[in-house]
């Protein structure tokens, strides 16, 4: 039973640090909308480990988003989705 009580924390803990680091960068990420100045992010990037860069054009604000459904979700304000590909 020891191991396996181990495994099923391990497993919680893991969850919940992967869906606080999700819910950081969703937030940076502001549905797609610079927090300072309220312009959208413009794709510039794209880095090694797959992570995407954007910048706000109005104030040089950056953001990296390595996480999967943050960028690709539909913007408020009928925006279209800014990334390249
Ligand atoms: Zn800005």
């Amino acid at each position: 039973m020891g191991i396996w009580n181990v495994v099923f924390f391990a497993i919680i803990v893991f969850s919940i640090i992967v869906f606080l680091a999700w819910f950081f960068e969703r937030m940076q990420w502001n549905d797609g909308i610079c927090g300072n100045c309220n312009n959208p992010w413009v794709y510039f990037d794209t880095d090694s480990q797959g992570g995407r860069g954007y910048k706000c054009k109005n104030c040089g604000n950056v953001v990296w988003i390595s996480w999967p459904f943050i960028d690709t979700m539909k913007v408020k304000n009928g925006q279209t989705d800014n990334r390249k590909e």
